[in-house]
């Protein structure tokens, strides 16, 4: 298996819900190892500009209200396999779907406000990883 980077994001909601430290244990004991992170508030324009992909999508308005809404903690995560690994520890986008013991299955409270973010592919984990970090922060 190759090491790989991937950017994950504790979303407002989980910021707000007080579910960071259990999401960072879950992500830990599953040997992710984070390797940059910041606590920050996305603008609204810098959350647009994340979610450029679904500019044109229903939710894209709302999407990027509730990014821009709180605290939100950035990481980039290490491991093996750790682009699709991540996926699978997150759980489904809608968290009724979310298989148990996911991620969003345990904290997410709807399709939108679904706890956590995560590359889906490793040309997307390389545009956000610098989208938010340079390479000197990088661990
Ligand atoms: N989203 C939403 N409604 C939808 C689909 C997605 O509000 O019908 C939000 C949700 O917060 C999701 C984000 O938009 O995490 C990005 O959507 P994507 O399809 O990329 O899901 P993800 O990769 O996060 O599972
Ligand atoms: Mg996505």
């Amino acid at each position: 298996m190759a090491i790989e980077r991937t950017l994950s994001i504790v979303k407002p909601d989980a910021v707000e819900g007080h579910h960071v430290g259990d999401i960072i244990k879950i992500l830990e004991a599953r040997q992710f190892r984070i390797v940059a992170a910041r606590l920050i508030q996305l603008t609204k324009r810098e959350a647009q500009g994340f979610y450029q992909v679904h500019r044109s999508k229903p939710f894209f308005e709302s999407l990027t209200e509730f990014m821009s809404s709180g605290p939100a903690l950035v990481m980039v995560l290490e491991g093996d396999n750790a682009i699709a690994r991540l996926r699978e520890v997150m759980g489904a986008t809608d968290p009724a779907k979310a298989a148990p013991g996911t991620i969003r299955n345990l904290f997410a409270t709807g399709i939108e406000h679904n706890a956590i973010h995560g590359s889906d592919a490793p040309e997307t984990a390389a545009y956000e990883i610098g989208y938010f970090f340079s390479g000197v922060e990088l661990t």
